[in-house]
């Protein structure tokens, strides 16, 4: 299996598991269709139960992956900071987001594999320009070692 499709092995089923476990867990099976986590959060003195959708990202499910952003209070798009394509492949994704969505959802840029610095392939000054460009918040991520992750979750830059 060595499938290099540019919304593939990004880190989003890892990413889950961190948010909703706290641990990193090397080799998932691929994403079919949709996969689901939920955690409980404290935000403000409140909690408050987080659902996370992970989508599959191939085309195949994008009519369903749509009908997941009717609703929801914000989405992460994440691509991985060592390979270019993943980078390159943004913005399809968010003009579907953004077609298929409220106007006050709010979208989050994820670049994510941050610990893999040595084989760094997107700048993060490229990421953040994207982002401006667009009006999205800008993360760089690690679901490996859970760095900003808890951040990404609570919504803190
Ligand atoms: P998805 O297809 O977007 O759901 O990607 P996965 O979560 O299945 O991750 C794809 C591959 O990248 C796996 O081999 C993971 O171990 C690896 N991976 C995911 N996140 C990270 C990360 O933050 N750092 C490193 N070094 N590897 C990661
Ligand atoms: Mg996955």
């Amino acid at each position: 299996k060595n499938v290099r499709l540019p919304f593939l092995g990004v880190g989003k089923s890892c990413l889950l598991l961190q948010f909703t476990d706290k641990r990193f867990q090397p080799v998932h099976d691929l994403t079919i269709g949709v996969e689901f986590g939920a955690r409980m959060v404290n935000i403000d003195g409140k909690q408050i139960k987080l659902q996370i959708w992970d989508t599959a990202g191939q085309e195949s499910f994008r009519s369903i992956t749509r009908s997941y952003y009717r609703g929801a209070a914000g989405a992460l798009l994440v691509y991985d900071i060592t390979r270019r394509e993943t980078f390159n492949h943004l913005t399809s994704w968010l003009e579907d987001a953004r077609q298929h969505s409220s106007s006050n959802m709010v979208i989050m840029l994820i670049g994510n594999k941050s610990d893999l610095e040595s084989r760094r392939d997107v700048k993060r000054e490229e990421g953040e320009a994207f982002a401006r460009e667009h009006g999205l918040i800008f993360m760089e991520t690690s679901a490996k070692t859970a760095c900003n992750v808890e951040e990404v979750l609570l919504g803190k830059e």
